[in-house]
């Protein structure tokens, strides 16, 4: 199968590097049906994932971490070509979600193993994203994980970033509406999840399933700080869900205004600002080597 593989070796602080001189000599020995690009650049995951659709490549495997996923994802959305992750990242939220192996060599054999699963994409506006969109407290937090030094890695990151976040962030009154269905109410946070995870593991979307034609919507109330501090421990786990200030719903179609303009992240980068559409597009990726869901 012709197959590009698109390196992004900054990925992970080092570990990308590394697997990669693991997985290439193994690449090289198979032959002509592999080709492999680096990344240079921010975007260019996206850039050299569209050309390899155009060339009619068969299989795209992306080495390196959600972001790396993220760009090639939007490069071949809702084209026949399959994606194959080898997870080397800080967070690796993509391939939690789907439960691909977390070992180079195990991840190479599941793609090789010819087992394609089709899994649901979702769009916020006109950007894909595979794993969690959102707008309020986490957009902030996303915004500002950005912004702090690199060795602070995956979850680590996010919490220096909710500290910085905290004190100067207070819910803010959304018109949010799914599938028809208005809210209007003052919110924390509105996350919009096809996978579970952002953030390097922090499972914002505990019962997203990624094959189930509906986004999961996560509406995070008004919280105040101490409440905001209280129920962030449970995000690891899921059960922030159960808060009574938590609630959650399903839709394919969740728009989101609000009076002033708030960030929107997916996928942990910033794509824009309200208002935000976010979109499910049922079918809309085939992954290798993922397992059949078990729950
Ligand atoms: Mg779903």
């Amino acid at each position: 199968m012709s197959t590009l593989v698109i390196v992004n070796r900054a990925a992970g602080h080092g570990r990308a590097a590394r697997i990669w001189e693991q997985i290439r000599p193994v690449l090289l020995a198979r032959g002509s049906e592999y080709e492999w690009l680096e990344t240079l650049r921010p975007g260019h995951a996206t850039e050299l994932a569209r050309d390899a659709v155009s060339r009619g490549f068969q299989r795209i495997i992306a080495v390196g971490g959600d972001g790396t996923v993220h760009e090639t994802v939007n490069g071949l959305a809702q084209s026949p070509v399959v994606l194959g992750v080898i997870p080397a990242g800080t967070g690796n939220d993509f391939a939690k979600t789907l439960a691909l192996p977390k070992d180079p060599s195990q991840a190479l054999a599941a793609i090789d193993s010819g087992r394609v699963r089709r899994i649901d994409l979702a769009r916020a506006n006109d950007r894909y994203y595979m794993n969690v969109a959102g707008v309020g407290f986490d957009a902030e937090v996303a915004g500002e994980a950005n912004r702090i030094p690199k060795y602070i890695k995956g979850a680590a990151g996010y919490l220096v970033s909710i500290f910085r976040v905290l004190p100067r962030y207070s819910p803010i009154t959304l018109r949010i509406n799914l599938d028809g269905r208005v809210l209007e109410q003052p919110c924390l946070l509105v996350s919009a999840g096809n996978g579970r995870y952002y953030g390097g593991g922090l499972k914002i979307c505990p019962e997203a399933v990624p094959d189930d034609g509906l986004l999961d919507v996560i509406v995070g109330g008004d919280f105040g700080k101490a409440e905001t501090l209280a129920v962030l421990p449970r995000v690891f786990t899921g059960t922030h869900i159960t808060h009574p200030k938590v609630k959650t719903y399903r839709a394919v179609k969740v728009s989101i205004e609000s009076p002033v303009p708030l960030l929107v992240q997916a996928d942990g980068e910033i794509i824009g600002q309200t208002p935000v559409t976010f979109e499910l597009i049922p079918g809309a990726l085939a992954v290798a080597g993922a397992p059949l869901p078990s729950a």
